[in-house]
């Protein structure tokens, strides 16, 4: 018989013993006290419970596995050690805070409780070490946590006694509540928690923390956990760390203070440290906005604090260059010595992503592909946000802070759940609160933007407005909040729910009413980090765009070329669907050659326009594609003025749109069927095309034209739609005596042409997938109707995503690999782009890049995006290289 030793798991490591780059392991709170430990920082002692003993106890049956247990309270032997007191000690007890920690930080979501181990004993020992007012102070705010987190009271129902008690005593912040009152409230809560338990608050402090414990492991699976995961794309099954750690207090008296700082603006990427603190508090306070901080240099001009606030700031550096990444820093002293309590990553806004990226690498704290790959693509959506025109002249209600940039509009809503089913119904809503909390993460997600009363550029509204991107003004001056009346005031203004209003996050302007906003363009620091991105990235980046503006803006934005121009959008605007509509209701072939020669001028302006945007580059025409009825009258008085204007019967109008209608139009007469039938249609597109063309090439600047032909199934159909462009190609060279080179080729975006790209890349000069329509297609799903159902698909987990917002990788991305392998066997040199709303979206990019398509094409705004999301695709790939090469090298 063999013996096999077994060596237990470890679930529990000392903020000595902890591997600091084990994040997965030990979450990045847990690492960050390791790391700051480990490098002889002040840190209080403690330890971590691994996220492993998270998911551990999620499979037990959610209890605290024994062998955890036991490991915890052996490290808690450790801490009572260097802390030189007694976890329950009477006299001098050592109290503990319990926090979460997860691999990625998901601020306010999970639980704490700070205090444990304070009972009705012990409380009077501390009250002899740190005074009564004090103490009751923590046993009050232990009850208050403990109860709401642990024994599931309602926490209305502690703040509805402590307003009574603020109230009774004629003070409004807690603060001003002296010892009795504390003492009296703390047996209120007792009463509370024994009304709604049954039993007494638990006396017993090993009891507290195994209870603690416990439920900082189930609020890893709460539903707002869950939501906030789902929202940022985080797994469900990495589990969260547990930290216990000796409490140090910010609230002994006025040589303590306690709170939060950044290394950099987090909201324009300054190089400057910012924060703010509270004197005489603890942590909470500061995050929770129930009192408002003052800014963190305001430290150095208090006598008690000063000399700290040096070593602070040193330390803030040292952290910063330790990591080379702005870092968010908690900190707390007592009776004038620092703590540092957190160093995280500093969340931040897209614009200061973009300049800490940039200001970083000039200082040679990071090279470039490291400043390219700390912007996530999606964060530059926040800087390509509307801000507030500088032309107008909006009414300024009042000024708060301003916590997160870029402007919003919206009415006005008090309720988190009303946001969300306004913003169902398609409204715009601002979400304006006293404060914000976890609670309101849904109604955030749906409104536009958030207004506070109260709270610092750290409060949660703060934190989560910069995380989504979204507008937020904290502490708005003045300003009054009366859920009853479901209104606010600002001196004798009174606005109520419904009312318009518009915030700048920039500025801190609320104003009343809808202030008109404008787009910005690139900046500076911007326009370095994407030039750097380019020189990474192989992916091309075109851009779909349809008139001349829209071509200078693309190009602007730094697009290579046009991918997709569709044609069709040059005919919704003004009298020019008159044109279209004579073509469409013509019975014979002369009238609707008399009409396509009205819709020529008019196209071939627009083609010569978009071609002198984009002189040298390449533009992507495609020929007329959408389904005919869309520019019928949809109407009966529209029918009639139709038939005013063309001079015809309005019966005829009426019938030919009856004769048009189609019970399945994104399935039925469209995209190159249109041009099979009526050749006509094509014909005179080619010519507005080539006689462009023409026209900007003698005026001496380069055009390089790529028709293509939509919604292509069989090789025929290109094959007629091709024959045409040729044949007016020569017609129009020979006339113009110029000749200007030219692709034709065709956009795969039906399965059939997928699975036979083979055979139409003998015409085909080159692909660009259309994975709109492929994705209906593959899917069977209609565009214009998938809406009713697929959010719920999304929400149930049917789908991990919108396939029409993220590629289908696994069925719709086979075939566009398949087509555009099938493709290159019969053409090697076939060039492959993808024009659908995936050429914009960061995730579809990356897939683009592995699957070797040489563009990208997406709509003038993003093709910033697009740019550096091409860059990160590239990394990645050098990354997985270097991977593969290790790999050989190892074996
Ligand atoms: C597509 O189908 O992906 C496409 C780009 O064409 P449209 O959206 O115009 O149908
Ligand atoms: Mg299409």
């Amino acid at each position: 018989m063999t013996v096999t030793a077994t060596t237990a798991r470890q679930w529990v490591y000392t903020f000595a013993e902890g591997d600091p780059t084990r994040r997965d392991l030990l979450g990045g709170k847990g690492a960050g006290l390791a790391d700051m430990a480990q490098a002889g920082l002040p840190v209080p002692p403690g330890f971590t419970i691994t996220t492993e003993a998270c998911t551990e106890y999620g499979k037990q049956g959610h209890v605290v596995p024994d062998e955890v247990w036991q490991q915890a309270l052996a490290a808690l032997g450790a801490v009572e050690q260097a802390r030189g007191r007694r976890f329950g000690d009477p006299a001098r007890p050592l109290l503990l805070s319990v926090r979460s920690g997860a691999k990625f930080s998901m601020p306010g979501m999970m639980d704490t409780i700070l205090d444990l181990g304070l009972t009705d004993v012990s409380v009077r020992g501390l009250a002899a070490t740190g005074g009564e007012r004090f103490a009751y102070d923590s046993y009050r705010r232990l009850i208050q946590m403990y109860g709401k987190v642990v024994l599931g009271v309602d926490a209305s129902r502690f703040e509805h006694a402590l307003e009574a008690a603020k109230a009774r005593r004629g003070v409004h912040l807690d603060v001003e509540l002296d010892a009795d009152a504390l003492r009296e409230l703390t047996a209120e809560f007792k009463a509370i928690v024994r009304e709604v338990t049954g039993s007494d608050f638990p006396q017993d402090p090993i009891g507290q923390l195994h209870g603690a414990i416990g439920a900082v492991f189930a609020s890893w699976n709460t539903e707002r956990a869950n939501n906030y995961r789902r929202e940022n794309h985080i797994s469900n099954d990495l589990g969260t760390a547990v930290n216990v750690q000796a409490m140090v207090y910010g609230n002994m008296g006025e040589d303590c203070a306690t709170g939060v700082a950044f290394t950099r603006d987090p909201a324009t990427g300054e190089k400057r440290l910012m924060g703010e603190y509270l004197a005489n508090a603890q942590g909470e306070d500061v995050v929770a906005g129930v009192r408002t901080p003052l800014p963190i240099e305001e430290m150095a001009d208090d006598p008690l604090l000063a000399a700290t606030y040096e070593e602070f700031q040193r330390i803030a550096d040292q952290l910063e260059r330790h990591y080379t990444d702005a870092q968010d820093l908690e900190f707390t002293v007592e009776h004038g010595k620092l703590y540092m309590l957190q160093t995280r990553t500093a969340k931040r806004t897209g614009a200061a992503a973009v300049r800490m990226a940039v200001e970083m690498a000039n200082e040679g704290l990071i090279d470039r592909a490291t400043a390219v790959r700390r912007v996530e693509p999606a964060q530059l959506d926040q800087l390509l946000h509307p801000t507030i025109d500088p032309a107008a002249k909006p009414t300024v209600l009042t000024t708060g802070l301003p916590a997160s940039p870029g402007a919003a509009s919206g009415q006005v809503v008090f309720d988190a759940d009303e946001a969300v089913t306004r913003h169902d119904q398609g409204q715009d809503v601002l979400l304006v609160r006293e404060e914000t909390s976890p609670e309101d993460f849904h109604g955030m997600v749906a409104a536009r933007g958030f207004v506070t009363a109260r709270g610092g550029i750290t409060s949660h509204a703060a934190v989560v407005a910069r995380g989504m991107g979204k507008a937020c003004v904290a502490s708005a001056a003045g300003l009054v909040v009366d859920y009853d009346a479901q209104c606010f005031t600002v001196g004798d203004t009174v606005v109520r729910r419904d009312d318009w209003i518009t915030i700048d996050g920039a500025t801190g302007r609320v104003m009343l009413g809808k202030v008109p906003m404008t787009k910005p363009g690139l900046g500076g620091e911007l326009d370095e980090l994407l030039d750097w991105a380019d020189a990474i990235r192989v992916l091309g980046v075109r851009a779909n765009a349809d008139t001349p503006h829209d071509a200078t803006a693309a190009r602007e934005f730094g697009a290579q070329g046009i991918g997709l121009c569709r044609t069709e959008h040059m005919f919704f605007e003004g009298d020019r669907i008159d044109a279209m509509r004579a073509m469409i209701l013509a019975d014979t072939l002369a009238e609707r050659t008399a009409a396509l020669d009205r819709i020529l001028p008019l196209q071939r302006d627009d083609f010569a326009g978009i071609f002198r945007a984009m002189a040298g580059l390449p533009v992507t025409i495609r020929t007329l594609d959408p389904p005919l009825h869309e520019f019928l009258p949809a109407t009966t008085e529209e029918e009639a003025a139709l038939a005013q204007t063309l001079g015809i019967d309005p019966a005829v109008v009426a019938a030919k749109v009856e004769q048009l209608r189609e019970a399945n139009p994104m399935l039925g007469f469209r995209g190159c069927r249109l041009g099979i039938s009526y050749p006509e249609i094509t014909a005179m597109q080619a010519r507005a095309i080539f006689e462009a063309a023409c026209l900007v090439t003698r005026e001496g600047l380069v055009v390089v034209p790529e028709i293509m032909i939509p919604l292509v199934s069989t090789l025929t159909e290109l094959h007629l739609q091709r024959e045409i462009v040729d044949r007016v190609a020569s017609e129009v060279f020979a006339a113009a005596g110029v000749t200007v080179p030219y692709l034709v080729g065709t956009m795969i975006e039906l399965p059939r042409a997928a699975l036979i790209a083979d055979e139409i890349a003998t015409e085909a000069e080159f692909f660009s997938f259309g994975t709109n329509d492929l994705t209906q297609t593959t899917f069977g799903m209609s565009r214009d109707d998938a809406g009713r159902f697929l959010p719920n698909y999304v929400a149930r987990g049917i789908l991990p995503h919108d396939p029409f917002q993220t590629l289908d990788v696994a069925g719709v991305g086979k075939l566009v690999a398949l087509g555009t392998d099938l493709g290159r066997r019969t053409r090697p040199d076939l060039h492959v782009g993808i024009c659908g709303e995936h050429g914009g979206d960061p995730a579809s990019i990356a897939f683009c890049a592995r699957t070797g398509l040489d563009y990208v094409s997406a709509s003038p705004y993003r093709v910033p995006i697009a740019r550096l999301a091409a860059a990160h695709a590239q990394l990645d790939a050098l990354d997985r290289a270097a991977g593969q090469g290790q790999h050989e090298r190892d074996r």
